[in-house]
């Protein structure tokens, strides 16, 4: 199995400690955090990791396309290290981003006339887990 070490060395990023353990943070927990929260939960691993640090590297790792911003709310910025095009349900109770995967067809059919650039694709709703919590209590 390909190391998230030498993938970062294929990218031509020096996989240094704090650079490697964001990257797998990302990759290991499907979370869509923001980087504050990949701040506060490297934090107690690293004591001496900076919030400078997290913006940097996650800048840089977005730079190289291995990880992917992910835009919901104006607000708030969260990443994602999966890199198959796909859009995201958040849920407006629970607060939980899960990936919704599309039709490569429907890509092909805008990337026929227009060059895309960025995509955000963004459902916003209740979540099932939610909703059946929701469904209990009324009962
Ligand atoms: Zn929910
Ligand atoms: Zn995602």
């Amino acid at each position: 199995m390909i190391q998230d070490k030498d993938i970062l060395i294929k990218n031509g990023i020096s996989p240094s400690f704090q650079r490697l353990q964001i990257y797998s943070y990302l990759k290991k927990n499907n979370i869509h955090p923001t980087a504050n929260t990949i701040f506060t939960e490297l934090k107690k691993q690293i004591p001496t990791l900076s919030k400078t640090t997290v913006y940097n590297v996650l800048k840089l790792l977005a730079s190289k396309n291995l990880i992917h911003e992910v835009k919901i709310e104006d607000n708030e910025l969260r990443f994602d290290a999966i890199l198959q095009e796909h859009g995201h349900f958040k849920c407006s109770e629970c607060g939980k981003v899960k990936d919704v995967f599309y039709d490569k067809e429907f890509i092909e059919f805008v990337e026929k006339r227009n060059k895309i650039t960025d995509i955000q694709f963004n459902i916003i709703g209740v979540c099932e887990d939610c909703l059946s919590i929701n469904n209990k209590n009324k009962n």
